[in-house]
């Protein structure tokens, strides 16, 4: 698991890597994903690195109620609203980066086939 002294999403935050930011407030960043598989697909994160969303939760709801917003304004900025919110927590469920972000994901009508 990353530590955050080497985690990318960490270093987006704190602006030693540069991405396009479409949306930030008191807890949380959104940018987009270098391979988006919707026409949106922004990830929004916490600015403090939490492995994964349980952890968010149980350390900080406030950030994650931030975070959730976040990915709601978005949304309505970008997608009407109507918009899918995923958390892939662990490497069997598709999680590559340990630093909790909520994939969102619209601009198109979703299939549904997770497998
Ligand atoms: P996950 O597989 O759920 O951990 O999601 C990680 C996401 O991060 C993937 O959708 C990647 O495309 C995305 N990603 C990886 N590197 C970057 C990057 N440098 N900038 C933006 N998104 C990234
Ligand atoms: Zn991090």
């Amino acid at each position: 698991m990353s530590l955050p002294a080497d985690c990318l999403f960490c270093q987006f935050v704190d602006g030693t890597l540069e991405t396009e930011i479409v949306g930030q407030n008191e807890h949380a960043i959104a940018f987009r994903d270098i391979n988006p598989q919707a026409p949106l697909h922004v990830l929004v994160i916490p600015r403090e690195h939490y492995a994964d969303v349980a952890a968010l939760a149980g350390a900080d709801p406030e950030a994650l109620a931030d975070l959730v917003g976040l990915a709601q304004e978005v949304a309505l900025d970008e997608a009407d609203g109507e918009y899918r919110l995923i958390f892939n927590s662990g490497p069997m469920a598709g999680q590559s980066v340990f630093h909790v972000h909520g994939h969102v994901l619209g601009g198109t009508k979703l299939g549904w086939s997770p497998a």
